[in-house]
């Protein structure tokens, strides 16, 4: 099968032929239809989260056939052990040993993969497999990072790619006001924000005309999180989405100060899964895709550090 290999951190992918998976117990052997692309693959190739196994086949928004032709996620979490003490919490986001699809498991910039069936995901029936991968990491660890803003009227997001194309139309149906940050100066990206129900669209350095009661950073830039609070309301909560983060700098306690508070969000249950895509097809979620040939998976990398596109780049196989 053809992959789209990170060798080394740092370098490009490298486009390979390697055997063909073969399922251990409990995993199924899936044909893969389409994987998005995540902030996260950027990281991993970027050297600013480290890959845990090289070479790795990143890739953890799949969607893909099994052998008997149903269709299946493969989200970013793709193991835990079951018996921690967040496990038996019910955190098992939190997992002690867990394992993460394209960084810990080869991923979905592949034509096969295998996957362990107890982490798969079951999908709407009403997206094609383009349309349906983003909704795999950017939306529904979008929504856990939704889940805990609580009941904010003013939502605030700052970083409008992949998961806030989806998580504004999630705000919107919930009856909240988005206020969308982009890079500053980008009249493109803040329209694309308008037409998916944003209220209000600026720049980041911008203070938007109404105080906000919760934001969501998908941003991996540091400074926008004492930014934020300074736009938040008393009680109001900062949640930090992605996995990686520039330096936060140093602001004075009084933003803080009134019960507001500073949170980040990790990985995903399968419960939020499931939770998310029950609901994306009532609102209806509807992503925005570019697609790129596996052979342009590095391309797809390339174009999305430039913010090159709007909403999600898919991988198709
Ligand atoms: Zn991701
Ligand atoms: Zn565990």
């Amino acid at each position: 099968m053809r992959a789209a290999v990170l060798e080394r951190p740092g370098q490009p992918l490298s486009i390979t032929t390697l055997p063909d998976p073969t399922p251990a117990p409990g995993q199924l052997l899936l044909q893969i239809g389409a994987c998005g692309v995540c902030r996260t693959d950027l990281h991993l190739r970027d050297h600013e989260i480290p890959a845990t196994k090289l070479p790795i086949t990143l890739g953890h928004q799949i969607v893909a056939r099994t052998e008997d032709g149903q269709r299946v996620g493969v989200p970013w979490l793709g193991w835990t052990d079951g018996t921690c003490r967040y496990c038996t919490t019910g955190r098992e986001n939190l997992c002690l040993n867990a394992r993460f699809t394209g960084r810990d498991i080869d991923g979905g910039y592949a034509e096969l993969t295998t996957a362990d069936e107890r982490y798969c995901l079951p999908l709407p029936d009403d997206l094609s497999d383009q349309q349906a991968a983003p909704l795999l990491c950017g939306g529904l660890i979008g929504y856990r990072a939704l889940r805990f803003t609580g009941d904010a009227a003013n939502l605030g997001l700052y970083g409008f790619g992949s998961a806030a194309h989806m998580i504004a139309q999630v705000a919107a149906y919930q009856g909240r006001s988005v206020f969308a940050f982009t890079r500053p100066h980008d009249e493109r990206t803040q329209n694309f924000a308008k037409q998916l129900g944003a209220k209000w669209a600026g720049g980041s350095d911008e203070r938007p005309p109404e105080q906000l009661d919760a934001a969501i950073i998908f941003a991996s830039a540091g400074e926008l999180v004492p930014r934020a609070l300074k736009s938040l309301s008393p009680g109001g909560t900062v949640v930090t989405a992605g996995i990686h983060m520039s330096d936060i700098p140093s602001f004075p306690y009084e933003d803080l100060w009134h019960e507001r508070s500073i949170r980040s969000v990790a990985n995903l249950t399968r419960q939020d899964g499931e939770e998310f895509l029950a609901l994306a097809p009532k609102i209806p979620v509807c992503t925005t895709v570019t697609t790129y040939p596996l052979q342009k998976a590095e391309q797809a990398l390339t174009d999305l550090r430039a913010g090159a596109f709007e909403g999600s780049a898919v991988i198709v196989p």
